[in-house]
């Protein structure tokens, strides 16, 4: 009897829908502004609210002390930190705050103020802050106190269409659905993370949006805010994402109302929240279901300032992996989603045979080829690339398994891409032994600019036609695949940039480096046979397959 493949079960689709869209979501560290809201209060009531102000129990302020903590758990973020409320200018003690925020955090470009409304504050805010995010909600009071700053950051003046928070997807569409959705979330690729006062303490969420459910809720479960929180990879928010997105409405994008309306817009999940407002605050509500709502599917969450918050552009970094261990992937991978970056990080991980289907739990598109190639990582390379020019990469980099990026990696790339407009981006390597340990070493060639490892380059998608190569290239000259890959580069004449700096780990196994330093060789140890591969591409046939399949001889650049 012939084998068939039984299909997918509806939960493993799920599933499947579920572990994609995890894999799309950006964590904090890739956030170009981080939220730290600092009070509930505020003097307008917008439909739909983003902090769901008028759904939650008590007023609060965060304390000095709060504050302080907020912006210390923050040291080394490289964005906008930016404070929001409610109205953050409503604080009681928003002249304190300001000082501490300018103690903190030095630097004035990085300090963010998101208001509607600044009051007596104007010039405190012009002397504290350096990114403004200024929305009236055509309101004239806001308008006119708003008038001394508006030349200095984003400004809209009009009224605010906001879609509906409180209309969940999960009441609206099927579950692979709204798994695809949430994925691909506007609030999630586009704006910010938050930190926020709950019940005295300080809680981190991945979403302020999240955030905002559980102030509504009182649930408590944020992060702790902890130094460095925000270097979390997007593994540490999943019980948010779990908790809080299939409950929201943002991913449907449920067509709300104007601002001015005050008029929120739910579904069943959400009516308990609904229900309050009504009862203790007159709030008007309007229920949706599967039947009745209207979606404005081609807009944002919200019709102002679309160049507000930061939009990276979209990089993935793709790993072939074979029977490297557990942790070593685990090492891999964690660099990678904790890249300091203000751009879109997606990590493709290639099984070329052995998968591990532990990767399945982890935030990584997970593809798995059914047999080994034995050709040092091309093939999955090729597909992996294949893969991340389908679904709309930028940019694509590569980190072999055993490698890992230094957090600043990726910037230090695109930086240097903006430096010098190069399309072919690289890094130099600082070298390990398989135990972990630096090793007192650099190799030559990439010094000299030379020579870029396969780990250590990134490609802007003006020459993702490189990546051809991969499936191109010689099985027998598989082992010096970055070399081969370089001498395209430069066949082609695409401009590179070295970053000069050593942004990747590269944990080697090459015999050469460790008798260099003269220390033990390591038991696996390998030697690239240098002679072997110049007497193939100096035979006939070496010469006519790599110039057939590469378009060039590998020797003659
Ligand atoms: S201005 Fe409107 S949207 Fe902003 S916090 Fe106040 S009520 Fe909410
Ligand atoms: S909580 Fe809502 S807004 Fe935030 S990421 Fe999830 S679906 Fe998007």
């Amino acid at each position: 009897m012939a084998d068939t493949l039984a299909p997918p079960t509806a939960d493993a689709r799920v599933a499947q829908a579920r572990r994609q869209a995890l894999a799309l979501m950006r964590p904090p560290s890739q956030m170009g502004i981080i939220c730290i809201d600092i009070t509930n209060k505020c003097d307008l009531g917008c439909s739909n609210c983003t902090r769901l102000l008028v759904n939650q129990d008590k007023f609060w302020d965060m304390t000095p002390e709060n504050f302080r903590t907020a912006l210390r758990s923050l040291e080394g973020y490289p964005g906008t930190i930016a404070v929001i409320g409610g109205n953050p200018c409503m604080h009681p003690k928003f002249a304190e705050l300001c000082r501490i925020f300018a103690e903190e955090v030095p630097d004035k470009r990085q300090r963010g103020l998101w208001t509607n409304n600044v009051f007596k504050h104007a010039d405190l805010a012009a002397e504290t802050f350096g990114v403004f995010n200024l929305n009236p909600h055509n309101s004239k009071r806001g308008v006119a106190s708003l008038a001394p700053l508006k030349e200095r950051g984003w400004y809209y003046e009009g009224h605010s269409d906001h879609s509906s928070l409180l209309a969940a997807i999960q009441d609206l569409y099927e579950p692979v659905e709204m798994w695809e959705r949430i994925g691909r979330c506007d609030i999630n690729q586009n704006w910010s993370a938050s930190i926020v006062q709950l019940g005295g303490d300080l809680k981190a969420y991945f979403c302020e949006v999240a955030a905002s459910f559980d102030l509504a809720r009182g649930g408590g479960h944020g992060l702790p805010v902890t130094p460095g929180w925000w270097r979390a990879p997007m593994e540490a928010f999943h019980a948010q994402v779990d908790r809080f997105c299939p409950g929201c409405g943002i991913p449907a994008k449920v067509k709300g109302h104007l601002d001015h309306e005050e008029i929120d817009t739910y579904s069943r999940t959400n009516a308990d929240l609904a229900e309050k407002s009504v009862a203790r605050k007159s709030r008007k509500v309007q229920e949706v279901d599967r039947t009745t709502f209207e979606t404005n599917e081609e807009k944002p969450v919200t019709l102002y300032s679309p160049n507000l918050y930061v939009k990276g552009p979209r990089i993935f970094v793709v790993t072939p992996y074979h029977t490297e261990s557990l942790e070593w992937l685990k090492r891999c991978h964690d660099s990678v989603m904790a890249q300091q970056v203000a751009a879109n990080v997606t990590h493709i991980m290639v099984a070329d045979g052995h998968a591990r289907p532990e990767i399945d739990g982890w935030n990584a598109i997970h593809i798995r080829l059914p047999k080994e190639h034995g050709d040092n990582g091309n093939t999955p390379r090729a597909v992996g690339s294949v893969v991340a020019q389908t679904n709309g990469a930028d940019y694509i980099a590569f980190l072999d398994a055993d490698n890992w990026f230094y957090p600043e990696h990726l910037a230090s790339l695109l930086e240097g891409q903006r430096q010098t407009g190069a399309s072919v981006l690289c890094a130099w390597r600082d070298f390990y032994d398989p135990a972990g340990q630096k090793l007192a070493m650099t190799e030559v060639d990439e010094d000299n600019l030379t020579h870029v490892d396969t780990s250590a380059i990134m490609l802007h998608s003006s020459v993702f036609d490189l990546n051809g190569l991969w499936s191109k290239m010689p099985r027998n000259l598989s082992p010096i695949c970055d070399r081969v890959f370089f001498t395209g580069v430069k066949h082609k004449r695409y401009m590179q940039c070295f970053t000069r700096q050593r942004t990747v780990g590269f944990t080697t196994l090459y015999r050469r480096h460790y008798e260099g330093l003269g220390l033990p060789v390591p038991a696996n140890a390998k030697t690239v046979m240098i002679d072997e591969m110049t007497a193939y591409l100096t035979s006939v046939e070496g010469v006519r397959e790599s110039v057939a399949r590469l378009g060039f001889w590998p020797m003659a650049i």
